[in-house]
Formats: C-alpha cells, structure tokens, sequence
C-alpha cells in the first residue's frame, strides 16, 4: 500500500486531485468507501473537531485502518480542522494519515508560531503523518447559511504563502481562494455556485511550492473546479453536500417506508443518496467523465 505523500505526489503528476469528504456517522463511512471502490480511485475521509468528538477519534481509525487492509484499498484518514496541539496529538496517536491544523482564526505571526510548533510535536509522534496549515478566511461552518460572509478581505496572497510555508514547514497548505464553508441556500438549490479565483491559486502553487488542499468545495461551479486542479490543488473537501443528501436520503428512506423500524432496511436510502454525491465529485475532481443528473 502506497502511503499518502505518494498518492498526492501521484495525483498531481497526473493532474488529478484526491476527494475528501467529511463523515459523521458510518453511513457516510460506507457511501464514501463504495463511491471510491466503484471508480477505484483514492480517497480521503475527515472528520472536524465536532465529527471526532460524536464517532469516537480512536474508533473511526480502527474503522478506517480495516477497510484499508481488508479491502487492500487507499482510503485515508484525515483529522480536520483541529484547533489545538492537544486534538492533534490525540489524532496523531490514533493513527491518523494527515492533519489539519487550522490556526486561521489567530493573526498571522501567531498562527505561523504555534502551527510550526505543531509540525515538529506531530511529525515527533509519527513523521509519516501530514499536516496542513491555513491562512486566510474562508468562514465557518458546513452548514446552510442564509446570508453570503464577506471574505474578500481574507484571500490569501502568494507571497504570503510562501512565507508561511517556508517559516511553518508543512506539508500541505490551505490557502483563501474565492472558496467558501458551508452553502448557500440558493446554492443548495442549484441557482447560484462558488466561483474561484485561478490566478490566485497558480500564483499560490508557483509561490509555496507544495500540495494545496481546496476547503468548502460544496456547491462550487464543476468547470471552476476542474480549472483550479489544474492549477495546482490537489485535495478538494466536500462536506454540506454531502450533509444535504444524508438528510434528503433519511427523509426519502423513512417516507418510503413509514412503518419500518430496522435501520439496515431504512438506511441504505442514505447510502445511496451520500453515494451518488461523493460518485459525482470523485469523477469530476479525477478527470473522467461527469455524466447528467448525476
Ligand atoms: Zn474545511
């Protein structure tokens, strides 16, 4: 089994990006690990603070580790959004593949400060294991908002890119670029999408030099997204619309059948709902083909 450095360093050669989608149940688990099975393609599974905290971070590794050498496949696990040295050491004892460190909120030279701390305390408990660092505001939240924030503010730059890169030495670096948390609600109905700046992310791959995850990937325009893994992202995290179909499959499963009260017979609706979704991305963001309704 290749591990994850050499995946991303395979993918970006072949100008293809690594899907990671955030789970917090093992419905998600299973429509996620089916998705990626079907179209034999990597994949990455995340889970935030909050996610870790409701399936167990221990737990959801055992889980991930034996799908990974039952099935001898690459689905990786990835500790997203963590806020402090403490969840990440947790996570890194745990087994986790890779890390997010998410500083952003904090002014610049405090999040270079404890983010580099953070890349030598956890590489100490296992060096094999990535982290990533962010800059810049993308909001909060992989939810539905009402109201779009205001993050012109907060893209992130390449010279400063560079600079953190260089001062953090992380592996994998998160950059604001026109990218969004969470949805709008005319996003969720498929009337507006998110639109990247491309420029920005070339500028920030020439600057940094090293592999650029896209967060909010949710309700993003598909050829934006193609064009931005052209020029140089290599992770895209999918989450709210992942969250909008395990509602909608829920709500379909127990219409169907509103007298059934055996999980395994009204779950499955949610499976396929998450499935379809996560089908759709893994395609888009490996180059093959993208067909209708999907
Ligand atoms: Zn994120």
């Amino acid at each position: 089994m290749r591990c994850l450095r050499d995946l991303l360093q395979k993918a970006q050669q072949s100008g293809v990006a690594i899907g990671h989608f955030n789970i917090s149940d093992l419905v998600l688990v299973k429509a996620v690990f089916a998705a990626a099975r079907e179209l034999s393609v990597p994949v990455l599974v995340g889970l935030s603070e909050g996610e870790r905290e409701f399936v167990g971070t221990r737990q959801i590794a055992a889980f991930v580790r034996s799908l990974r050498e039952e099935f001898d496949f690459p689905i990786f696990l990835n500790a997203d959004h963590t806020h402090s040295l403490a969840k990440g050491i947790e996570a890194a004892k745990a087994g986790f593949d890779s890390i997010v460190f998410d500083l952003s909120a904090l002014p610049i030279e405090e999040n270079v400060r404890q983010t580099k701390q953070a890349v030598e305390a956890l590489k100490a408990i296992n060096p094999s294991m990535l982290v990533e660092g962010e800059i810049g505001d993308i909001g909060t939240g992989s939810e539905i908002h009402e109201s779009s924030p205001d993050l012109s503010k907060g893209l992130s730059t390449p010279e400063e890119a560079k600079q953190f890169v260089e001062s953090t030495r992380v592996d994998i670096l998160a950059p604001a670029v026109g990218n969004m948390h969470g949805m709008l609600r005319s996003m969720v109905q498929g009337e507006t999408k998110k639109r990247l700046d491309i420029e920005r992310i070339a500028g920030i791959k020439q600057a940094a030099r090293v592999f650029l995850t896209l967060h909010g990937g949710s309700g993003t325009d598909d050829e934006d997204l193609r064009k931005a893994i052209a020029a140089g992202i290599n992770i895209v995290h999918i989450n709210t619309e992942l969250r909008v179909a395990w509602r909608h499959g829920l709500e379909h499963g127990l219409a169907k059948q509103p007298d059934e009260v055996v999980p395994y017979k009204i779950l499955p609706s949610v499976v396929d709902s998450v499935k379809q979704v996560v089908g759709s991305r893994l395609k888009l963001f490996n180059g093959r083909h993208v067909g209708h309704g999907a």
